[in-house]
């Protein structure tokens, strides 16, 4: 029988940079269903835009983005451009069932699979599975919190929202939903243009002139 220790080692190479609480809750997922003799893998997690765009183009031979082409071939896998999955801010994981030996991956929608859906819902996940127009059976995703302060090392929608913000009132960054050293270097321009106090994090005086209370 495979080891618990194995399944979550493979899981956690290909989850990449998901926010900590997913990480958390996923490898929670794999030790309950693994106790009740269920054993499940986590293909994917974080996913870049290029990523993004790339699963995007599956099946759209003619796709560009950002003036590359990333179309090719095959049915399509997803409706979601870069920056519209959730993956792209590291709060969603993609799962999938392997046989006791670990060594086949089992795709079928069964009985077990369901299970595991049932044991993510109650650690708190949602389930594409559950969804009414696109099924996604793999997909299990984290409900977006909304922190009342960002700062430097915060990822997330919210992030993204005051990138947003920020670049539609005039000033130069990357809207990645990262809050790494650019956006505190902005966040600081625009907190000094409003002679408030400069300190690279957004709290409730920042976000209110923001317009994002
Ligand atoms: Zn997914």
């Amino acid at each position: 029988m495979i080891k618990l220790e194995t399944l979550k080692q493979r899981s956690r190479k290909r989850m990449g940079q998901v926010e900590t609480i997913v990480l958390k809750k996923a490898l929670h997922v794999i030790e309950l269903s693994y106790e009740e003799g269920v054993f499940v893998q986590i293909s994917s997690g974080y996913r870049s835009w290029e990523e993004q765009a790339g699963l995007y183009g599956q099946g759209r031979p003619d796709y560009v983005w950002n003036g590359k082409a990333y179309g090719s071939g095959g049915p399509i896998v997803t409706y979601a451009r870069p920056g519209e999955s959730v993956h792209n801010e590291g709060r969603a994981v993609d799962f999938f069932l392997v046989t006791r030996d670990g060594t086949k991956a089992l795709w079928e929608v069964d009985e077990n699979w369901r299970r595991v859906a049932e044991i993510a819902k109650s650690l708190g996940f949602r389930w594409g599975g559950d969804w009414t127009s696109f099924r996604d059976y793999p997909h299990l995703e984290w409900p977006e919190s909304r922190k009342a302060t960002l700062k430097r090392g915060d990822t997330g929608a919210g992030v993204s929202e005051i990138q947003r913000r920020l670049d539609a009132l005039g000033y130069c960054l990357q809207i990645d939903g990262r809050f790494g050293p650019q956006t505190e270097g902005v966040v600081k321009q625009f907190q000094e243009d409003h002679a408030v106090d400069v300190d690279g994090i957004v709290g409730p005086v920042t976000k209110e002139l923001l317009g994002l209370n």
